[in-house]
Protein backbone atom coordinates (compact mmCIF):
# COMPACT_ATOMS: atom_id res chain seq x y z
CA UNK A 1 0.00 0.00 0.00
CA UNK A 2 1.61 3.62 -0.86
CA UNK A 3 1.88 6.31 1.38
CA UNK A 4 0.67 9.50 0.20
CA UNK A 5 3.67 12.01 1.16
CA UNK A 6 2.18 14.88 3.03
CA UNK A 7 3.62 18.23 1.18
CA UNK A 8 4.64 19.65 4.17
CA UNK A 9 6.53 18.99 7.19
CA UNK A 10 5.98 20.31 10.85
CA UNK A 11 8.95 21.36 13.19
CA UNK A 12 9.76 18.76 15.63
CA UNK A 13 8.46 20.95 18.04
CA UNK A 14 4.81 21.02 16.52
CA UNK A 15 5.22 17.22 16.39
CA UNK A 16 5.79 16.78 19.89
CA UNK A 17 2.16 18.95 20.96
CA UNK A 18 -0.38 17.18 21.60
CA UNK A 19 -3.72 17.76 22.09
CA UNK A 20 -4.97 19.10 25.82
CA UNK A 21 -6.78 16.94 27.35
CA UNK A 22 -9.04 20.26 28.55
CA UNK A 23 -9.68 20.93 25.56
CA UNK A 24 -11.16 17.44 24.44
CA UNK A 25 -13.10 17.17 27.60
CA UNK A 26 -14.58 21.33 26.32
CA UNK A 27 -15.46 19.94 22.97
CA UNK A 28 -17.85 17.05 24.36
CA UNK A 29 -18.92 19.11 27.33
CA UNK A 30 -20.59 22.10 24.98
CA UNK A 31 -23.34 19.75 24.59
CA UNK A 32 -25.89 21.34 26.67
CA UNK A 33 -27.43 18.67 28.25
CA UNK A 34 -24.07 17.85 30.06
CA UNK A 35 -23.57 19.36 33.63
CA UNK A 36 -20.07 20.94 32.97
CA UNK A 37 -17.83 21.33 35.92
CA UNK A 38 -14.50 20.78 33.75
CA UNK A 39 -14.70 24.38 31.85
CA UNK A 40 -12.16 26.87 33.53
CA UNK A 41 -14.41 30.11 32.50
CA UNK A 42 -15.59 32.75 34.79
CA UNK A 43 -19.10 33.51 34.94
CA UNK A 44 -20.51 35.68 32.59
CA UNK A 45 -22.71 37.23 35.32
CA UNK A 46 -20.13 38.67 36.38
CA UNK A 47 -18.78 40.37 33.10
CA UNK A 48 -19.36 44.53 33.56
CA UNK A 49 -20.64 44.79 30.17
CA UNK A 50 -22.11 48.58 30.62
CA UNK A 51 -18.72 49.98 32.15
CA UNK A 52 -17.16 48.41 29.40
CA UNK A 53 -19.41 49.80 26.37
CA UNK A 54 -18.82 52.84 28.23
CA UNK A 55 -14.97 52.74 28.09
CA UNK A 56 -14.62 52.13 24.12
CA UNK A 57 -16.93 54.40 23.77
CA UNK A 58 -15.54 57.10 24.98
CA UNK A 59 -11.62 55.85 24.16
CA UNK A 60 -12.80 56.38 20.46
CA UNK A 61 -15.06 59.28 20.52
CA UNK A 62 -12.27 61.37 22.86
CA UNK A 63 -8.84 59.63 21.20
CA UNK A 64 -9.84 57.57 18.37
CA UNK A 65 -6.95 58.08 16.12
CA UNK A 66 -4.51 57.03 18.44
CA UNK A 67 -6.77 54.06 20.05
CA UNK A 68 -6.52 52.77 16.37
CA UNK A 69 -2.93 53.77 15.70
CA UNK A 70 0.15 51.09 16.94
CA UNK A 71 1.73 51.59 20.07
CA UNK A 72 4.59 50.34 21.78
CA UNK A 73 5.43 47.02 23.12
CA UNK A 74 5.91 47.96 26.28
CA UNK A 75 2.06 48.73 27.18
CA UNK A 76 0.22 52.12 27.36
CA UNK A 77 1.88 54.40 29.70
CA UNK A 78 -1.06 55.08 31.81
CA UNK A 79 -2.19 51.42 32.31
CA UNK A 80 1.47 50.25 33.23
CA UNK A 81 1.45 53.33 35.94
CA UNK A 82 -1.59 52.14 37.18
CA UNK A 83 -0.58 48.13 37.63
CA UNK A 84 2.66 49.28 39.11
CA UNK A 85 0.76 51.50 41.53
CA UNK A 86 -1.96 48.81 42.58
CA UNK A 87 0.38 46.29 43.44
CA UNK A 88 0.85 48.38 46.65
CA UNK A 89 -2.57 46.12 47.66
CA UNK A 90 -0.42 42.78 47.13
CA UNK A 91 2.27 44.59 49.55
CA UNK A 92 5.08 45.42 46.89
CA UNK A 93 5.17 49.32 47.61
CA UNK A 94 7.91 50.59 45.18
CA UNK A 95 7.20 49.05 41.48
CA UNK A 96 8.55 51.54 38.93
CA UNK A 97 6.22 51.69 35.51
CA UNK A 98 9.26 50.91 33.89
CA UNK A 99 8.99 47.11 35.82
CA UNK A 100 5.42 46.51 33.73
CA UNK A 101 4.58 45.07 30.59
CA UNK A 102 1.52 44.38 29.40
CA UNK A 103 0.21 41.44 27.73
CA UNK A 104 -2.45 39.85 25.70
CA UNK A 105 -3.46 38.06 28.48
CA UNK A 106 -1.13 36.06 31.51
CA UNK A 107 -1.26 32.61 29.38
CA UNK A 108 1.15 35.06 26.41
CA UNK A 109 3.58 36.05 29.05
CA UNK A 110 4.11 32.49 30.10
CA UNK A 111 5.14 31.75 26.72
CA UNK A 112 7.56 34.50 26.62
CA UNK A 113 8.59 33.53 29.58
CA UNK A 114 9.39 29.47 28.07
CA UNK A 115 11.07 31.30 25.56
CA UNK A 116 13.39 33.81 27.79
CA UNK A 117 14.24 30.74 30.17
CA UNK A 118 14.13 27.53 28.90
CA UNK A 119 16.25 25.12 26.37
CA UNK A 120 15.73 21.86 25.71
CA UNK A 121 16.47 19.79 29.26
CA UNK A 122 16.79 22.69 31.74
CA UNK A 123 15.34 22.48 34.55
CA UNK A 124 11.73 23.86 35.84
CA UNK A 125 10.76 23.59 39.31
CA UNK A 126 6.51 22.99 39.33
CA UNK A 127 3.66 22.50 41.69
CA UNK A 128 2.26 19.01 42.03
CA UNK A 129 -0.49 19.30 40.64
CA UNK A 130 -0.29 22.76 38.51
CA UNK A 131 -1.88 24.92 36.11
CA UNK A 132 -2.31 22.56 32.69
CA UNK A 133 -1.90 25.59 30.70
CA UNK A 134 1.61 26.80 31.87
CA UNK A 135 2.39 23.28 31.31
CA UNK A 136 1.19 23.24 27.79
CA UNK A 137 3.11 26.42 27.25
CA UNK A 138 6.59 25.54 28.79
CA UNK A 139 6.52 21.84 27.35
CA UNK A 140 7.21 23.54 23.73
CA UNK A 141 10.46 24.35 24.85
CA UNK A 142 11.11 21.30 26.24
CA UNK A 143 11.94 21.35 29.77
CA UNK A 144 12.89 18.61 32.31
CA UNK A 145 10.11 19.36 34.87
CA UNK A 146 10.71 18.80 38.78
CA UNK A 147 7.67 18.38 40.99
CA UNK A 148 7.54 19.83 43.78
CA UNK A 149 5.57 18.63 46.57
CA UNK A 150 2.20 19.81 48.19
CA UNK A 151 -0.67 19.48 50.39
CA UNK A 152 -3.83 21.06 51.71
CA UNK A 153 -1.55 24.32 52.56
CA UNK A 154 -0.14 24.68 48.82
CA UNK A 155 3.54 23.79 47.92
CA UNK A 156 5.79 22.66 50.50
CA UNK A 157 9.06 24.76 51.04
CA UNK A 158 10.59 22.08 52.44
CA UNK A 159 10.35 19.86 49.57
CA UNK A 160 12.65 22.56 47.83
CA UNK A 161 15.95 20.37 48.70
CA UNK A 162 19.17 21.12 47.25
CA UNK A 163 19.21 18.37 44.51
CA UNK A 164 15.89 19.99 43.47
CA UNK A 165 16.42 23.45 43.18
CA UNK A 166 20.13 23.03 41.89
CA UNK A 167 20.36 24.79 38.68
CA UNK A 168 16.46 25.22 38.45
CA UNK A 169 15.58 27.74 35.79
CA UNK A 170 12.89 28.85 37.74
CA UNK A 171 10.03 27.66 40.06
CA UNK A 172 6.34 28.62 38.37
CA UNK A 173 4.38 29.21 41.53
CA UNK A 174 0.34 30.28 42.32
CA UNK A 175 0.24 30.96 46.01
CA UNK A 176 -3.64 31.95 45.73
CA UNK A 177 -6.37 29.68 45.61
CA UNK A 178 -4.47 27.59 43.18
CA UNK A 179 -5.45 26.31 39.73
CA UNK A 180 -6.54 23.26 40.04
CA UNK A 181 -6.25 22.57 44.11
CA UNK A 182 -8.08 25.99 45.13
CA UNK A 183 -5.29 25.72 47.91
CA UNK A 184 -3.56 28.99 49.37
CA UNK A 185 0.17 29.59 50.51
CA UNK A 186 -0.04 30.62 54.11
CA UNK A 187 2.37 33.86 55.14
CA UNK A 188 5.16 31.16 56.82
CA UNK A 189 5.09 29.42 53.96
CA UNK A 190 5.51 32.35 51.41
CA UNK A 191 8.27 33.35 53.82
CA UNK A 192 10.01 30.39 53.65
CA UNK A 193 10.15 30.24 49.78
CA UNK A 194 10.93 33.53 48.83
CA UNK A 195 13.66 33.25 51.56
CA UNK A 196 14.87 29.47 50.07
CA UNK A 197 14.84 30.88 46.36
CA UNK A 198 16.98 33.96 47.62
CA UNK A 199 19.39 31.79 49.25
CA UNK A 200 19.71 29.26 45.67
CA UNK A 201 18.97 31.50 43.25
CA UNK A 202 15.87 30.49 42.02
CA UNK A 203 13.48 33.05 39.94
CA UNK A 204 10.28 32.56 41.23
CA UNK A 205 6.90 33.33 38.56
CA UNK A 206 4.20 33.84 40.85
CA UNK A 207 0.90 33.43 39.05
CA UNK A 208 -1.80 35.39 40.74
CA UNK A 209 -5.01 35.82 38.56
CA UNK A 210 -7.26 34.72 41.41
CA UNK A 211 -5.55 37.06 44.25
CA UNK A 212 -8.56 39.43 43.97
CA UNK A 213 -11.57 36.91 44.16
CA UNK A 214 -10.70 36.04 48.26
CA UNK A 215 -14.40 35.53 49.48
CA UNK A 216 -13.46 33.71 52.74
CA UNK A 217 -10.04 34.58 55.52
CA UNK A 218 -7.67 37.10 55.26
CA UNK A 219 -5.46 38.80 52.02
CA UNK A 220 -2.00 37.64 52.46
CA UNK A 221 0.78 39.74 51.01
CA UNK A 222 2.27 38.22 46.90
CA UNK A 223 5.22 36.62 47.03
CA UNK A 224 6.71 39.91 45.06
CA UNK A 225 6.98 41.90 47.69
CA UNK A 226 8.03 39.62 50.65
CA UNK A 227 10.48 38.07 47.56
CA UNK A 228 11.86 41.76 47.25
CA UNK A 229 12.77 42.37 50.63
CA UNK A 230 14.54 38.73 51.07
CA UNK A 231 16.65 39.26 48.01
CA UNK A 232 14.81 37.25 45.53
CA UNK A 233 14.13 37.38 42.05
CA UNK A 234 10.26 37.74 41.60
CA UNK A 235 8.21 37.82 38.44
CA UNK A 236 4.63 38.39 39.02
CA UNK A 237 1.90 37.50 36.91
CA UNK A 238 -1.53 39.47 36.47
CA UNK A 239 -4.38 39.34 34.70
CA UNK A 240 -7.75 41.38 34.04
CA UNK A 241 -9.76 37.65 32.74
CA UNK A 242 -11.00 37.47 35.90
CA UNK A 243 -11.75 40.71 37.01
CA UNK A 244 -13.37 42.46 34.47
CA UNK A 245 -13.17 39.72 31.29
CA UNK A 246 -11.31 37.12 29.83
CA UNK A 247 -11.97 37.97 26.23
CA UNK A 248 -10.66 41.29 26.67
CA UNK A 249 -7.43 39.11 26.55
CA UNK A 250 -5.48 41.67 28.80
CA UNK A 251 -2.58 41.30 31.68
CA UNK A 252 0.52 42.09 33.19
CA UNK A 253 3.67 41.19 33.68
CA UNK A 254 6.22 42.49 36.76
CA UNK A 255 9.78 41.93 36.74
CA UNK A 256 13.21 43.37 37.36
CA UNK A 257 13.90 45.69 34.27
CA UNK A 258 16.83 43.70 32.64
CA UNK A 259 14.11 40.64 32.58
CA UNK A 260 11.75 43.58 31.01
CA UNK A 261 13.79 44.17 28.75
CA UNK A 262 14.36 41.20 27.15
CA UNK A 263 10.30 40.30 27.34
CA UNK A 264 10.16 43.32 25.18
CA UNK A 265 12.12 41.69 22.16
CA UNK A 266 10.30 38.12 22.68
CA UNK A 267 6.98 40.62 22.61
CA UNK A 268 7.97 42.42 19.54
CA UNK A 269 8.72 39.43 17.42
CA UNK A 270 5.33 37.75 18.65
CA UNK A 271 2.79 40.59 18.26
CA UNK A 272 4.29 43.48 18.29
CA UNK A 273 2.15 44.68 21.20
CA UNK A 274 -1.19 44.08 23.01
CA UNK A 275 -4.02 45.87 21.69
CA UNK A 276 -4.25 49.67 21.78
CA UNK A 277 -7.86 50.14 22.03
CA UNK A 278 -8.21 47.70 24.61
CA UNK A 279 -5.09 48.39 26.57
CA UNK A 280 -7.03 52.45 26.83
CA UNK A 281 -10.60 51.00 27.15
CA UNK A 282 -9.21 48.89 30.06
CA UNK A 283 -7.70 51.38 31.86
CA UNK A 284 -10.97 53.66 30.84
CA UNK A 285 -12.71 51.70 32.56
CA UNK A 286 -10.65 50.91 35.86
CA UNK A 287 -8.49 54.60 36.75
CA UNK A 288 -11.31 55.73 38.76
CA UNK A 289 -11.97 53.27 41.43
CA UNK A 290 -14.07 50.68 39.33
CA UNK A 291 -13.03 47.62 40.74
CA UNK A 292 -14.05 48.73 44.06
CA UNK A 293 -16.97 48.55 43.45
CA UNK A 294 -17.12 45.77 41.14
CA UNK A 295 -14.76 43.06 42.56
CA UNK A 296 -16.88 42.50 45.53
CA UNK A 297 -20.16 41.74 43.85
CA UNK A 298 -18.27 38.67 41.56
CA UNK A 299 -16.68 37.67 45.04
CA UNK A 300 -20.34 37.51 46.60
CA UNK A 301 -21.33 35.42 43.77
CA UNK A 302 -18.85 33.08 43.48
CA UNK A 303 -18.82 32.37 47.29
CA UNK A 304 -22.07 31.15 47.09
CA UNK A 305 -21.48 29.29 43.62
CA UNK A 306 -18.56 27.69 46.17
CA UNK A 307 -21.27 27.14 48.91
CA UNK A 308 -23.71 25.35 46.70
CA UNK A 309 -21.04 22.60 45.56
CA UNK A 310 -19.42 22.45 49.09
CA UNK A 311 -22.76 21.70 50.68
CA UNK A 312 -24.10 19.70 47.64
CA UNK A 313 -20.80 17.32 48.16
CA UNK A 314 -21.06 16.91 51.86
CA UNK A 315 -24.87 15.52 51.15
CA UNK A 316 -24.06 13.54 48.03
CA UNK A 317 -20.28 12.08 48.29
CA UNK A 318 -18.80 9.15 49.96
CA UNK A 319 -17.19 9.40 53.35
CA UNK A 320 -14.01 8.60 51.99
CA UNK A 321 -13.83 10.89 49.40
CA UNK A 322 -11.71 14.14 50.44
CA UNK A 323 -12.08 17.66 48.93
CA UNK A 324 -10.58 21.30 49.45
CA UNK A 325 -11.95 24.11 50.73
CA UNK A 326 -11.08 27.26 48.89
CA UNK A 327 -10.96 30.82 50.12
CA UNK A 328 -11.55 32.49 47.06
CA UNK A 329 -11.14 31.53 42.88
CA UNK A 330 -13.16 28.94 41.16
CA UNK A 331 -11.45 25.77 41.42
CA UNK A 332 -11.78 22.58 44.36
CA UNK A 333 -9.99 19.76 44.06
CA UNK A 334 -11.26 15.91 44.82
CA UNK A 335 -9.33 13.17 46.16
CA UNK A 336 -11.18 10.02 45.43
CA UNK A 337 -10.66 6.38 47.38
CA UNK A 338 -7.48 4.79 45.80
CA UNK A 339 -8.66 2.48 43.75
CA UNK A 340 -10.34 4.65 41.69
CA UNK A 341 -9.13 6.36 38.44
CA UNK A 342 -10.78 9.59 37.28
CA UNK A 343 -10.19 9.08 33.73
CA UNK A 344 -12.38 5.87 34.13
CA UNK A 345 -14.85 7.83 36.08
CA UNK A 346 -14.97 10.82 33.39
CA UNK A 347 -16.07 7.84 30.94
CA UNK A 348 -18.61 6.86 33.12
CA UNK A 349 -19.91 10.78 34.24
CA UNK A 350 -20.28 11.59 30.64
CA UNK A 351 -22.49 8.97 30.17
CA UNK A 352 -24.67 10.11 32.95
CA UNK A 353 -24.17 13.81 31.31
CA UNK A 354 -21.49 15.35 34.05
CA UNK A 355 -17.82 16.68 33.44
CA UNK A 356 -14.95 17.28 35.22
CA UNK A 357 -11.71 17.46 34.12
CA UNK A 358 -9.53 14.68 35.58
CA UNK A 359 -6.09 15.00 37.58
CA UNK A 360 -3.90 13.35 35.27
CA UNK A 361 -2.83 16.28 33.22
CA UNK A 362 -1.84 18.18 36.00
CA UNK A 363 0.86 16.74 37.14
CA UNK A 364 4.32 16.84 35.76
CA UNK A 365 7.94 15.40 36.86
CA UNK A 366 5.86 12.78 38.65
CA UNK A 367 3.72 9.87 38.31
CA UNK A 368 0.61 11.46 38.06
CA UNK A 369 -2.39 11.23 41.07
CA UNK A 370 -4.94 9.31 39.12
CA UNK A 371 -7.76 9.48 41.61
CA UNK A 372 -8.07 12.82 41.90
CA UNK A 373 -10.09 15.47 39.95
CA UNK A 374 -10.73 18.94 39.37
CA UNK A 375 -14.13 20.66 39.51
CA UNK A 376 -14.98 24.45 38.64
CA UNK A 377 -17.85 25.86 40.41
CA UNK A 378 -18.78 29.20 39.19
CA UNK A 379 -20.47 29.18 36.27
CA UNK A 380 -23.39 26.57 37.07
CA UNK A 381 -26.88 27.15 38.40
CA UNK A 382 -27.47 25.82 41.93
CA UNK A 383 -29.94 23.02 41.05
CA UNK A 384 -27.75 21.96 38.58
CA UNK A 385 -24.87 21.60 40.77
CA UNK A 386 -26.85 19.33 43.46
CA UNK A 387 -27.94 17.56 40.82
CA UNK A 388 -24.52 16.71 39.09
CA UNK A 389 -22.73 16.75 42.81
CA UNK A 390 -25.42 13.76 43.34
CA UNK A 391 -24.43 12.33 40.43
CA UNK A 392 -21.48 12.11 40.51
CA UNK A 393 -21.75 11.01 44.19
CA UNK A 394 -23.43 8.34 43.01
CA UNK A 395 -20.91 7.35 40.31
CA UNK A 396 -18.28 7.28 43.38
CA UNK A 397 -19.79 5.26 44.92
CA UNK A 398 -20.42 2.62 42.47
CA UNK A 399 -16.81 2.44 41.93
CA UNK A 400 -16.21 1.38 45.60
CA UNK A 401 -18.61 -1.68 45.50
CA UNK A 402 -17.32 -2.67 41.51
CA UNK A 403 -20.84 -1.52 40.23
CA UNK A 404 -20.94 -0.23 37.17
CA UNK A 405 -23.14 2.57 36.09
CA UNK A 406 -26.53 2.13 34.40
N1 LIG B 1 -2.74 31.25 34.87
C1 LIG B 1 -3.70 30.57 35.49
C2 LIG B 1 -3.38 29.90 36.79
C3 LIG B 1 -4.98 30.45 34.95
O1 LIG B 1 -5.91 29.74 35.60
C4 LIG B 1 -5.25 31.09 33.72
C5 LIG B 1 -6.61 31.03 33.07
N2 LIG B 1 -7.29 29.85 33.15
C6 LIG B 1 -4.22 31.79 33.09
C7 LIG B 1 -2.99 31.87 33.70
C8 LIG B 1 -4.40 32.47 31.77
O2 LIG B 1 -5.23 33.56 31.88
P1 LIG B 1 -5.31 34.73 30.84
O3 LIG B 1 -4.44 34.40 29.66
O4 LIG B 1 -6.75 34.83 30.46
O5 LIG B 1 -4.83 35.95 31.56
Amino acid sequence: MSVTPQPYTFSQRAQKITSSAIREILKVTERPEIISFAGGLPAPKGFPVDAINTAFDNVLRQNGRSALQYGPTEGYAPLRAWVAQDLARVGANDVSPEEVLIVSGSQQALDMLGKLFIDPGSKVLVESPSYLGALQSFSLFEPAYQAVPTDLGGLIPKGLTDERVQDARFIYALPNFQNPTGTTLNLERRKALVQRCAQANVPIIEDDPYGDLRYAGEDLPGLLGLGRAAGATVIRLGTFSKVLAPGLRLGYIVAPRPIIAKLVQIKQATDLHTATLTQMAVYETIKSGFLKTHLPAVRELYKQQCGYMLTAMQEFFPSDVTWTKPEGGMFLWVTLPGHIDSNELLQRAIQNKVAFVPGEPFYAGVTPQTNTLRLSFVTVPEEKIREGIATLGRLIAESGTGLKAA
